[in-house]
């Protein structure tokens, strides 16, 4: 996802370049916004977490891009294009190096597992909105 904060500021073209020019093909994309309930159930697994409350705010507070990409081993290189989580902590050139404003609203959001990039992509996505 190209999470509020980066679609408000206008960032949703930098960031899809930087993402196919690190060599991801996009297999399903849409603009589209979460409802708090839809940001609560995406985020479930942080819902102990002291900061789910402002997380599940700002990711429904305003439009957001989902996006299923491919490449060779994409969880692991997508997590090295857009950096740490804290963008005082990501490497230089990173997504989230470049354009994230805070640890919270750190404008790119991408899968841990390939488990869990497939029920991701199902949440956003119905089957024929995926190519393949
Ligand atoms: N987050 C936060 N404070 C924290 C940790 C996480 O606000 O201390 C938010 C942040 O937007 C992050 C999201 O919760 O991207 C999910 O956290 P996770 O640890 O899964 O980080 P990510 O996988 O996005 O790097
Ligand atoms: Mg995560």
């Amino acid at each position: 996802m190209i999470k509020p904060d980066a679609v408000e500021r206008g960032l949703i073209g930098d960031i899809l370049k930087d993402i196919t020019n690190a060599g991801f093909k996009i297999k399903a994309l849409k603009l589209t916004q979460l409802s708090l309930s839809e940001a609560e159930t995406f985020y479930a697994i942080h819902s102990k977490r002291p900061f789910f409350n402002d997380l599940t705010s700002y990711m429904s507070r305003s439009p957001i891009v989902a996006a299923v990409l491919e490449k060779d081993n994409a969880v692991s290189e997508f997590r090295n294009l857009i950096g740490d989580t804290d963008p005082s902590k990501a490497n230089e050139g990173t997504i989230r190096a470049k354009y994230a404003i805070s640890k919270g609203e750190n404008s790119v959001h991408g899968s841990d597992s390939d488990e869990n990039a497939k029920i991701e992509a199902e949440f956003h996505f119905s089957g024929r909105e995926i190519l393949f």
